[in-house]
């Protein structure tokens, strides 16, 4: 099969003649119809972020049609239409039994620890495995297994009850869905933080309140915007300690800032006045659950996440293409969003 592998990290990603991976008894063999290039896969091919071992397909953004099952797998059948959850996990281990499989001791991510969807096929273990309804296109079944996936688990981390209000610090890739999200899950207003009027106006667009963060306040208008409460529930999907904090002061009485941006930096809080006296809470968010991918794909199937407008264009198996894709990704901030179609 042909399969565009991570040879040599900071070297262009190559086309190459590879096996076919053989099943175990647990697995599927899904035929690769659309696999999305992340921002992710530019810091691998970089050495940024080290895949291993190598050579190694990218991709952890996966759909396609089931093509064999391994022999003790039950509920699939050849032609199921399927999206993969990205960290395969043993299911045994006390992480995964607890539901916390983003932890699982033998945990391991596709298109990273073990080979990904820049192939025309994947073996992955069953339970890795999403039903994909008919409704949904594979392109949109692909992307939507990153970060729309994490922006639900941080809303779910949050406990976001319907009714509640929503701030969202970052309007881009991550902030696209946790937008829609929230409002799928009956958040009563949501507000989204950002610089960049076109990412403001695609907030807009999908109902929530902008708020442009420089040439406003951000906490001011939204505790005005609030009535002075704040927001019972804040997300920082940015990875900056000034926004970090703005999520936390924006809060309400109770309110839970939910924190998913990555940096090392040090967070800065003054605890009585922005978290004990108002009995606030800031949590973490680390990627997301195979558990909550069932909610998610109902929410794409009923239209309550919206994926039509985040796919920019898509590009065919070939490694100059999917290069070109990276080096774009390197040299632009914009949320370009390409997708292989197989
Ligand atoms: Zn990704
Ligand atoms: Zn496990």
């Amino acid at each position: 099969m042909k399969a565009v592998q991570l040879v040599n990290p900071a070297r262009p990603l190559e086309l190459r003649e590879i096996e076919v991976p053989k099943i175990g008894p647990l697995d599927l063999l899904v035929r690769v119809k659309a696999a999305g290039i992340c921002h992710s896969d530019a810091h691998y091919r970089a050495g940024r972020s080290k895949a291993d071992p190598l050579p190694m397909a990218l991709g952890h953004e996966v759909a396609g049609l089931v093509e064999s099952i391994g022999g003790a797998v039950d509920g699939f059948k050849r032609g199921d239409r399927v999206c993969i959850h990205y960290m395969t996990t043993c299911g045994g281990c006390s992480y995964c039994r607890a539901g916390d499989d983003q932890f699982c001791a033998s945990g391991a991510m596709i298109g990273k620890s073990r080979p990904g969807g820049y192939a025309e096929f994947i073996a992955i273990p069953a339970r890795s495995a999403f039903p994909l309804p008919e409704e949904i296109p594979f392109e949109h079944g692909a992307i939507m297994m990153c970060s729309s996936a994490t922006s639900l688990h941080a809303l779910k981390k949050a406990r976001l009850r319907p009714g509640e209000s929503v701030a969202v610090f970052g309007a881009g890739g991550l902030g696209f869905s946790a937008i829609q999200l929230a409002k799928g899950l009956g958040a009563s207003e949501v507000f989204a933080v950002d610089i960049h009027p076109g990412k403001l106006e695609m907030a807009k667009s999908f109902g929530a309140f902008p708020v442009n963060a420089s040439s406003t306040d951000s906490i001011s208008e939204i505790k005005k915007l609030t009535g002075g409460r704040g927001v019972d529930v804040a997300l920082e999907l940015i990875g900056l300690p000034m926004t970090m904090r703005q999520a936390v002061r924006c809060l309400a009485i109770k309110g839970r800032a939910a924190l998913a941006g990555i940096t090392e930096k040090t967070l800065e809080i003054a605890p009585y006045d922005e978290v004990l006296n108002k009995e606030a809470e800031i949590i973490g968010v680390s990627d997301h659950l195979a558990q909550e991918l069932p909610l998610l794909i109902a929410m794409v199937q009923q239209r309550k996440l919206d994926l039509s407008k985040a796919i920019t264009r898509t590009v065919p198996l070939e490694a100059k293409q999917i290069n070109q894709v990276l080096d774009d990704l390197e040299s632009s901030g914009e949320n370009i969003r390409t997708v292989i179609r197989m």
